[in-house]
């Protein structure tokens, strides 16, 4: 290039001096022409005279070394240079001064007015007289400290690349291997990333279930996969870019969640802030959520939210990643219903269970009152001792059946309590009565304690009440060979409608160790199998206690030391009207013995007894005519209803549930004229299953009270018995 440029330049100065010389131009004029050109050339432009001082100087050189053209007029060009390379070309300067040749691309360092070395490029050509003397040089000169400088980089390089070739080919070689090694790597991670790249690509638009939505972080989409097509019915092209992620969301659901995150945040959000503020806070959590489609419908979604960030922590977006749950939720309500079913299927067993032990219980009341009765006529020995038998059998038989019915009752949520006003006093000595004798028989005594502070009259459930004392005061004394059972009552806290009474049964008994008192509270489950042999029992006593307890809202639950005795605490809740005084009626007045009802009654009642089961109808047949009453039977509605139109009777007991007999019809039909029409006749319902609806419907078609089957006697005779009095 520079050769080039020379050779054009050199030519050019002649053609410019011929043409000067042709038109002959005034010697002034050609050298305003001369110095035009040279100052205004790229390159320096210099001229020395034959003892290498400067004559010339284009302008250039101010660009160059800083210094003005005059400024160097009459120095040296080694004036120019660092004492290093002045000394070096010296020498040879002269030499080629005397040589009178052209040079050309001499390259030496030249000293900057501000210190720089700077390295020049000259070439120069002689400058004859007419005689052909050289009279100095003329030339051109420029930068090339910068090309210089990136060659000798370069050179090292090579010089090094040169050293290694010759003296260390091994290194060479490793250097090599290390290299290409590299380069592999280097070539392996490109591929990986693009891979990487390339497969994060195949999965967003694979994952057809799965919407992945990024946003920058205004919120407008920026990238809206497959999976999001699919889901949303919007095409991508439709979105990114153009719209926000508030498209895809529920606005109910969004106006939620702004007033949720503006709470928060103690300032007003709108959606699209609460919706980033949501992904900022997420931790990887799936938000249950609605996304609506192109078409308006809704889709249940589960969606995790994520910060994109850069290499700086910087939010450059935010994506959602949401998979439709449609089918889940499907299966969900399907396993749901299917749960219903099991609930339903296993209600239905309780059920079935509560009426099977009902029709057990039936047929087990006759065995025991018929045993009752033959007991009661003249007997051998022999005889009075397995008829003993067959009742106590029956009777334990009658419990189990008991239990089992209680706690299918309960387990099925059928069982309802009372909710009547009793003297808990009376009722608690009526209770431990007849446990005073089983105790007494084995030498126990039995106390009761009621804190003074006691109420006199509460209501709630006192059939409840007594089946659970019953059933801790009975496995007290069963489980205590010497010492006492003390009941006691005490008040743990008023409430505004009623108090929590606490109950305790201490016994000086065999005791329960820690890990049984964990289990005796699980149906069908005794401390130990070995008591079982010994003491019977099915194991459901304390269940049954347990839950009823719970459903008077109290708890119940036991102390113990083994070989020492057991406490079972209990607590209820009952309401207390808490400014009554008992009844006077009831004031002063024992409580009534177990056997006080069973006295001769007042009067001979002309009973209608309609029962449908034999079993039931011999046996109240039997309990009415020893008490004295006269009993005509009827088996069915129009056996009733002839009976009434030929006799005149005090009262009717009806059965309710017996298949092919309905109580409730035949009542109706008395009501409303079958019946006396001069007076009306008392009728009392039986019924099986004594529930608080059963009774109401019983009262609803026009009866006066009713008795739960299996018919107890003093049940039986109390209601009938009040009854009629209420009719004089
Ligand atoms: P069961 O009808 O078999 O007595 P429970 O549920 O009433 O069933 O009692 C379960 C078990 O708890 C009993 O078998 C017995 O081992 C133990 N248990 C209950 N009460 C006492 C007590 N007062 N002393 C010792 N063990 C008791």
């Amino acid at each position: 290039m520079m050769i080039r440029e020379l050779a054009e330049l050199r030519k050019r100065v002649s053609e410019l001096e011929s043409l000067a010389a042709a038109h002959e131009t005034p010697k002034d004029a050609r050298a305003e022409r001369f110095r035009e050109l040279v100052e205004n050339c790229a390159d320096w432009m210099w001229e020395i005279d034959a003892q290498g001082r400067f004559t010339y100087s284009s302008p250039k050189i101010k660009a160059l070394l800083g210094y003005e053209p005059e400024e160097i007029i009459g120095k040296s060009p080694c004036d120019l240079m660092p004492p290093v390379e002045a000394n070096r070309l010296a020498p040879g300067f002269e030499q080629r001064l005397r040589s009178e040749k052209p040079f050309e691309r001499l390259e030496n360092v030249h000293l900057h007015k501000d210190g720089r070395w700077i390295i020049l490029e000259t070439s120069g050509v002689p400058i004859l007289d007419e005689a052909g003397h050289c009279r100095g040089y003329r030339g051109v000169g420029r930068d090339v400290t910068r090309r210089k400088h990136e060659e000798a980089i370069l050179q090292r390089g090579l010089q090094g690349f040169d050293r290694l070739l010759k003296g260390k080919h091994a290194e060479l070689e490793k250097i090599n291997r290390d290299l290409m090694q590299e380069i592999s790597l280097r070539a392996k991670a490109e591929e990986a990333a693009s891979e990487a790249e390339r497969r994060l690509e195949t999965v967003l638009d694979a994952a057809v279930n799965l919407s992945v939505v990024a946003t920058d972080p205004l919120g407008t989409i920026t990238l809206f996969n497959k999976g999001a097509e699919q889901i949303l019915g919007f095409s991508a092209d439709e979105v990114v870019g153009k719209e926000t992620t508030l498209l895809i969301h529920l606005p109910s659901e969004l106006a939620d969640l702004a007033a949720d995150m503006s709470r928060k945040a103690g300032r007003k959000l709108r959606p699209i802030d609460s919706l980033r503020m949501l992904a900022e806070s997420a931790t990887n959590e799936t938000v249950a959520w609605t996304y609506v489609r192109k078409d308006g419908t809704q889709v249940p979604v589960d969606v995790t939210y994520a910060v994109i960030r850069d290499r700086l922590g910087e939010t450059t977006g935010y994506m959602e990643l949401a998979q439709d749950v449609t089918e889940r939720k499907l299966v969900e309500t399907e396993v749901a219903a299917a749960r219903a079913r099991a609930e339903k299927a296993n209600q239905a067993k309780s059920e079935f269970l509560a009426v099977m032990s009902h029709e057990i219980r039936t047929p087990i009341n006759g065995v025991i009152g018929m045993t009752e009765l033959v007991l009661d006529t003249d007997l051998t020995e022999q005889q009075r001792e397995y008829l003993a038998l067959v009742k106590s059998s029956a009777k334990a038989l009658l419990s189990v059946v008991n239990d089992i019915l209680d706690f299918s009752k309960i387990e099925s949520g059928k069982l309802e309590l009372d909710d009547t006003e009793w003297d808990l006093r009376a009722r608690l000595a009526e209770t431990l009565s007849p446990l005073e004798i089983s105790a007494s028989a084995k030498g126990l005594r039995l106390l009761l304690q009621v804190a003074p502070d006691v109420p006199p009259l509460v209501a709630g459930d006192s059939g409840r009440l007594h089946q659970v004392i019953v059933n801790l005061v009975s496995n007290a004394i069963k489980f205590t060979e010497a010492g006492k059972v003390v009941v006691s009552v005490d008040l743990q806290s008023e409430t505004p409608e009623g108090a929590i009474f606490h109950f305790a049964i201490q016994d000086t008994g065999i005791g329960i160790t820690p890990d049984k008192q964990r289990v005796i509270f699980d149906a069908f489950t005794q401390a130990d199998a070995s008591t079982t042999r010994i003491f019977g029992g099915t194991g459901l006593g304390l269940a049954i206690s347990r839950r009823l307890v719970e459903m008077m809202g109290g708890h119940l639950w036991v102390e113990s030391d083994l070989g020492r005795g057991s406490r079972f605490h209990f607590t209820v809740n009952f309401r207390v009207h808490w400014n009554a005084s008992p009844p006077a009626e009831r004031q002063g007045t024992p409580a009534p013995g177990p056997l006080a009802s069973m006295a001769a009654p007042k009067r001979s009642l002309r009973i209608l007894l309609a029962e449908g089961n034999p079993i039931n109808r011999d046996l109240a047949q039997y309990l009415l005519q020893r008490r004295g009453h006269v009993v005509t039977l009827a088996e069915d509605a129009d056996q009733v209803i002839a009976a009434l139109a030929n006799h005149e009777f005090d009262l009717i007991l009806m059965d309710v549930h017996t298949l092919g007999f309905d109580g409730l019809e035949t009542t109706d039909a008395i009501r409303v004229g079958a019946g006396p029409s001069d007076r009306h006749i008392p009728i009392v319902a039986m019924t099986a299953h004594a529930t608080k609806s059963d009774r109401e419907r019983c009262l609803a078609a026009g009866m006066d009270g009713y008795i739960a089957k299996p018919v107890l006697a003093k049940d039986l005779f109390d209601t009938i018995e009040s009854l009629v009095e209420k009719q004089r």
